[in-house]
């Protein structure tokens, strides 16, 4: 990478971070229906405001070791994971894709994506606030920085949205109609096609994930699980693997069960 590379490439990974940080302060608020923007940065357990150097994404927390300076309550790890993630997405998205519009259009996505993890994992759920307005701009984006042609937007929400609300409805409940609303906006990013494979992939890592985690005992059989981590790993998966992870399937594995 030249200079100027690598200038742009630590300032994609600083604002991945930045926003990251802001995505814990959505995920917590919006589904209180509390506004994101004021009061600043506070506290939750003992309402104390945050300086300015106690904002700086993961480090602040390392050099806290998780625990607020006033009351001693702990600090979710989930603050600096949520950042460290977002950054990692941003950082990645950046060496993936040579194109600018592309790159923005992605990171839109994870925006939206990762702020749907961040109020599923404080609330349980994904907000018709995040989900409804998310996908309104998603489709706007998607359209605009040329990830889809319109059309291919269009069809890839559709289906999406129908694919998981038909799952939702035979699941009774099981799979949220949150997740189908977030489909909208994965869908209009996505298309179709690799909406439905990141889908998949979603499944998979639940599934795996979840059997792991029930074995070694760290879940109750009926312990409400997250999904929406899962699908912004199917998301990713789809996004960075999903043509040669497809083309691998349908060239070697098919074929060789023709010539089989
Ligand atoms: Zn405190």
């Amino acid at each position: 990478m030249t200079t100027v590379q690598d200038f742009w490439f630590v300032f994609i990974a600083t604002l991945g971070a930045l926003l990251g940080s802001f995505l814990n302060v959505v995920g917590y608020r919006l589904p209180r229906g509390e506004s994101i923007v004021s009061p600043g940065s506070h506290c939750t357990h003992c309402g104390r405001s945050l300086r300015s150097h106690e904002l700086i994404p993961m480090l602040s927390w390392l050099v806290l070791r998780g625990k607020c300076r006033s009351c001693g309550q702990s600090i979710s790890v989930r603050y600096p994971l949520l950042e460290a993630a977002t950054a990692c997405l941003f950082a990645a998205t950046f060496l993936a894709f040579p194109e600018w519009p592309v790159r923005v259009g992605w990171m839109v996505l994870w925006l939206v994506v990762m702020a749907a993890v961040s109020t599923d994992l404080y609330a349980m759920m994904v907000p018709n606030a995040l989900s409804l307005p998310g996908a309104v701009v998603m489709f706007v984006v998607s359209v605009c920085t040329g990830l889809q042609h319109w059309m291919g937007a269009v069809v890839g929400l559709a289906v999406c949205f129908t694919l998981l609300l038909a799952i939702h409805l035979l699941s009774g409940g099981n799979m949220g109609l949150g997740d189908a609303k977030l489909y909208l906006s994965i869908g209009a990013a996505l298309g179709a096609v690799q909406g439905i494979e990141s889908l998949v992939f979603a499944s998979f890592y639940g599934t795996v994930i979840g059997l792991v985690l029930r074995a070694v005992g760290w879940l109750e059989r009926r312990q409400y699980v997250p999904f929406v981590p899962f699908i912004a790993m199917g998301v990713v998966t789809a996004v960075f693997w999903g043509h040669a992870l497809s083309g691998w399937y349908f060239h070697e594995v098919l074929r060789r069960t023709d010539v089989g």
